[in-house]
């Protein structure tokens, strides 16, 4: 099928384009990698009045350490993220999750910014937005504000963006020197999204866990950080019992939905097994292993 008829603008500014939001009122899309867009529009689930372009702000694609952070413009491609150096040294917790994005021409397309902006709950990147406790920036006719991952994914597909706001930036701050980090998922084909997906990070000081981070994608409606599995690893440590008790108190924290593609039980199942998955992968890269 095609999409239905729409209006075309390509600002150059990001400017522009919050005027072109503000001035269609709720009635236009922003597009930017196109990957989750273009096919909503062809199978004419999405009908926007007008489609915005963000290809031509150059301004939105870039990757910057800045004070113990790392900042990426909403338009900067997946695959730029996948192969750049700052990236793999600060925060390769983000460059493991990335190379699980569909396929290289998708993340060739497909931009951090409209990832988050989609949330997708089975997507990688909002999980890596909350494991990392990153903010994201978006800009409306009002200015500025910056927002959490617990203040951004409100439901299936749907964030607190304003229909007048755009994302602009992303700021992760970089992983502790020495971190171990994982992040697995389950999926039924290479570059399908994830089932279940745990990211995890874990900082250690000799047999002790400081501090712990586990975070589904996939499993309910928003990323969810499981505190309470998280507190077994820092009050007990890293030992192979306190990974089990983690990860079989995970599964207790999750609320799975059933769908076509796996049901509640099957999916709350994979959430233990992934947590012990993914710790044990972490645990054998702590201290930069
Ligand atoms: C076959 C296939 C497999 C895929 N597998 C995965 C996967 O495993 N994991 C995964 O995470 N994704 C997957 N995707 C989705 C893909 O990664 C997309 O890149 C991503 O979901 C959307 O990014 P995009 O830049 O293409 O955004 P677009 O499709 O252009 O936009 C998506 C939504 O975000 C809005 N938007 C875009 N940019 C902004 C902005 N700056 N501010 C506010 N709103 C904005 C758009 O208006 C639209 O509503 C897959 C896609 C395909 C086609």
């Amino acid at each position: 099928m095609k999409p239905a008829r729409f209006a075309y603008h390509a600002p150059a500014t990001v400017d522009e384009a919050v005027a072109l939001l503000a001035r269609y009122g709720g009635e236009a899309k922003l597009l930017a990698g196109g990957q989750s867009l273009m096919p909503l529009m062809n199978f004419r689930l999405a009908r926007p009045a007008a489609l915005i372009d963000l290809n031509a702000i150059a301004s939105l694609a870039y990757i910057r350490e800045d004070d113990g952070q790392i900042r990426f413009g909403a338009m900067t491609r997946q695959r730029a993220i996948e192969f750049s150096p700052v990236v793999r040294r600060r925060l390769p917790l983000l460059a493991e999750a990335t190379a699980l994005v569909g396929h290289l021409p998708i993340r060739t397309r497909g931009t951090i910014g409209g990832s988050l902006a989609h949330a997708d709950p089975s997507a990688e990147y909002p999980a890596i937005l909350a494991a990392l406790d990153g903010v994201v920036v978006a800009r409306g006719p009002r200015g500025e504000r910056t927002l959490r991952a617990s203040e951004l994914f409100q439901s299936y597909l749907t964030t607190s963006l304003g229909p007048d706001e755009m994302l602009v930036e992303v700021r992760l701050p970089a992983m502790p020197d020495g971190a171990g980090f994982a992040f697995e998922e389950f999926s039924r084909r290479h570059g399908d999204f994830a089932i279940v997906g745990i990211a995890t990070m874990l900082v250690a000081q000799g047999e002790r866990c400081t501090a712990a981070r586990l975070v589904t994608a996939g499993v309910g409606p928003v990323p969810t950080r499981l505190r309470q599995a998280e507190e077994i690893l820092e009050r007990e440590g890293l030992s192979d019992a306190a990974i089990e008790a983690a990860a079989r108190r995970a599964a207790e924290l999750v609320e799975p939905d059933s769908d076509i593609h796996a049901s509640a039980a099957y999916r709350r199942n994979l959430t233990r097994v992934l947590t012990g998955r993914a710790l044990r992968r972490a645990v054998a890269r702590l201290g930069g292993r």
